[in-house]
């Protein structure tokens, strides 16, 4: 069996799933205090009961927004976490004397929906989290790309393509950036559209927008299946109207990409930490 902790900004969540991708256990809690050395007792705590509970050799698996950088094993770009810029995978494979997997939210929410979700039996998986910000993730035959970097998947981060005039340069990212997909394709970028120009439009330009923005992926990765996951995944626009608007930009004549909604939904991000380790 496997624990899966999914760590967020403010609370910490766990599974533990069987050998069939059951729920054996399920449980969250929320930092009492966000001082690092407390957040990781608490951390360590929870999975150390699950397993007290589940399985006394369980594996564990984390996943969380950021990454860990491979060269200084610091946590990186986990902002809103109490775990950020510090040494959290060594720490806690310490408390718990045994090693941890670790993978960004993303990535675990692809795995998830790769391994038994909407994208499941599909070889090469992209998993795009359009919510508060923009994520995605890949996986290629159940197994998460990290990269180098660990940034894999990143494409929140890169430029909105085929800008028209209109849209040039875009508005400012938090990462310090113009023009990041995520101040485009996020709840609160429609939103903004929605309060300008009513909820029809700013979901029309939205299409428009994600279509320009799949099909980047589409010509550098040509993934077999595109799940969409987070808040915005609910608007049945991305299924119905991206699909046709990606001919205009792919670099094929019929492209055919299946885009389909997470089936998982919030729980995919602990189910996949889980998975980060085989059944
Ligand atoms: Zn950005």
């Amino acid at each position: 069996m496997r624990v899966g902790v999914d760590v967020g900004g403010t609370k910490i969540a766990v599974v533990v799933l069987d050998a069939g991708g059951a729920e054996r256990l399920r449980r969250r809690v929320e930092y009492p205090s966000r001082e690092y050395a407390a957040a990781l007792d608490l951390l360590a705590e929870q999975i150390l009961v699950a397993q007290k509970e589940a399985c006394a050799d369980c594996s564990v698996g984390i996943g969380m927004p950021g990454f860990i950088d491979p060269q200084s094993g610091l946590v990186e770009n986990a902002y809103n976490t109490p775990y950020n810029k510090r040494p959290l995978k060594k720490d806690l494979e310490e408390k718990l004397r045994q090693e941890v997997r670790f993978a960004n939210d993303a990535n675990c929410f692809a795995l998830s929906e790769a391994c038994d979700g909407a994208a499941r039996g599909a070889r090469v998986v992209f998993g795009a989290i359009l919510g508060t910000g923009v994520g995605g993730g890949i996986v290629v035959e159940r197994r998460v790309i990290d990269g180098l970097h660990g940034i894999a998947g990143e494409w929140g981060h890169t430029p909105l393509p085929w800008m028209t005039d209109e849209e040039h340069p875009g508005p400012r990212c938090n990462c310090g950036r113009l023009g990041c997909i995520e101040q485009f394709l996020s709840g609160p970028a429609k939103n903004r559209e929605r309060d300008a120009l009513g909820e029809d439009a700013a979901l029309t330009r939205f299409a428009d927008r994600l279509a320009r923005a799949f099909s980047m992926v589409i010509n550098i990765l040509d993934p077999d299946t595109i799940v969409v996951g987070g808040g915005m995944s609910k608007h049945d626009e991305i299924y119905t109207q991206v699909p046709p608007l990606l001919q205009r930009h792919v670099y094929h004549r019929n492209p055919r990409t299946p885009i389909v909604r997470a089936v998982h939904g919030d729980a995919s991000g602990v189910r996949g930490a889980a998975m980060l380790w085989p059944a």
